[in-house]
């Protein structure tokens, strides 16, 4: 059991909190359900980047997954071997795509077909062959949230299965274009195993007919993801999401890569917050915290749920919106939640915070962002990121007048 008490009195509110053999069992978890065949997971780092969260995976054997070259650069400073580290995203600038080739990471994941050209046009430029992997978009609705799925033609990620083998046989043809991987991510927050399934048999049987004109697909990457448990949603076990990729795959000597960011540390976290008052409007309970919506953002952004503990409190509960002191009205936590009656200074613990909280942490309003602890071994805390002050936020300013 984590002591919040405690870690509050030390650390003060609003708090992030991770649970690292949480995330140990995830990893774990993942990486024996891929037992099967040669796999690699590459955890996406844009759902915790904190380098202490990534050094804790690089020790468990895991790769990255990357959106920008800071997020390169995180990796190979948290100790994740250049070979297990891939540069995705939708948008690269030159000099992102130079340092990535020259820093040899295992590969880019090319959205388009200018991309492409860039980065052959930077390979040549540096001498080398550019080992890619092309993002194909199967067109399948994944059955979540419009702002989280990206599998579907109508938006930007990716390129169609016929631009794919266009581009395929380009690059097979170009001396600095190495293409040696592909790549499909569907969306995020997935519960339903039947629209990875489908995708996965669609890239497949493009990779058996790239076969057969002779570009050798290596790396099969199913993007990432997986769904959990914020609510009471029912979610994807990970031997029968495995097993479901597998099952296309016969014939094919690939290694599965797959990219979990969400799953891997989205439970592990917790958002610790203290009240400062309550207040009744025209008949509605409003809890209002030290915590706002720029240090979690998640609720107002996706109107997403997180559950939430009044903590040492199991009195009466009368329906409450628990929300945060920015002056925006979409600065809650959660609406209309039966909660017990609270005093200021108690505290609230906001469940699985550990995936796209602190990451999209704002200082909108001159808010400092939180601290982040690690709880290793269930018990020894470590404060992973200290706490932002005033002198941080204006440091990078200048008064020119
Ligand atoms: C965001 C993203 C992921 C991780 O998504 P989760 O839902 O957190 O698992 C993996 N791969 C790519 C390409 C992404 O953009």
């Amino acid at each position: 059991m984590i002591d919040f008490r405690a870690l509050a009195e030390k650390y003060d509110t609003p708090l992030y909190i991770y649970d690292f053999e949480h995330i140990s069992r995830r990893y774990e978890e993942l990486k024996k359900a891929f037992s099967g065949k040669k796999s690699l997971i590459s955890y996406a780092i844009k759902a915790n980047s904190n380098l202490s969260v990534i050094s804790h995976l690089a020790q468990m054997g895991s790769g990255a997954d990357c959106v920008s070259i800071g997020e390169v650069r995180r990796a190979l400073m948290s100790g994740i071997p250049k070979y297990k580290i891939i540069f995705s995203g939708v948008g690269k600038r030159d000099d992102e795509i130079e340092e990535a080739l020259k820093e040899d990471i295992l590969l880019l994941n090319i959205e388009s077909e200018a991309e492409m050209e860039r980065v052959g046009k930077i390979a040549a430029e540096l001498g080398i062959a550019a080992r890619i992997s092309i993002r194909v978009n199967p067109d399948i609705d994944p059955g979540t949230h419009p702002y989280i799925s990206t599998g579907l033609h109508e938006n930007k990620f990716g390129v169609d299965i016929e631009t794919a083998k266009r581009m395929y046989i380009q690059a097979n043809n170009s001396t600095c274009l190495d293409p040696v991987g592909i790549h499909f991510h569907i969306g995020s927050q997935l519960t339903e195993l039947e629209p990875i399934k489908e995708a996965a048999a669609i890239v497949a049987d493009l990779v058996r007919s790239l076969k057969a004109i002779k570009v050798d697909i290596r790396f099969f990457d199913v993007g990432g993801g997986l769904g959990i448990v914020y609510d009471d949603e029912k979610t994807i076990k990970p031997y029968d999401y495995a097993q479901a990729i597998f099952s296309v795959l016969h014939g094919l000597d690939v290694t599965v890569v797959c990219e979990p960011g969400r799953f891997m540390v989205g439970n592990s976290g917790f958002f610790l917050t203290r009240v400062l008052y309550e207040k009744v409007n025209e008949g509605k309970r409003f809890i209002i915290v030290d915590g706002g919506m720029n240090d979690l953002l998640r609720p107002s952004l996706y109107n997403a749920y997180h559950r939430v503990e009044v903590l040492g409190k199991s009195g009466a509960c009368s329906e409450a919106d628990l929300v945060g002191p920015v002056c925006e009205s979409g600065d809650f936590f959660a609406k209309s939640r039966m909660l017990p009656a609270t005093e200021p200074g108690d505290l609230v613990l906001v469940h699985s915070a550990g995936a796209y909280g602190f990451v999209m942490a704002s200082n909108y309003n001159s808010r400092p962002r939180p601290a982040e602890v690690a709880v290793i071994d269930g018990k020894k805390e470590r404060c992973i990121r200290v706490r932002e002050s005033f002198e941080d936020l204006i440091r990078l300013e200048k008064m020119c007048l």
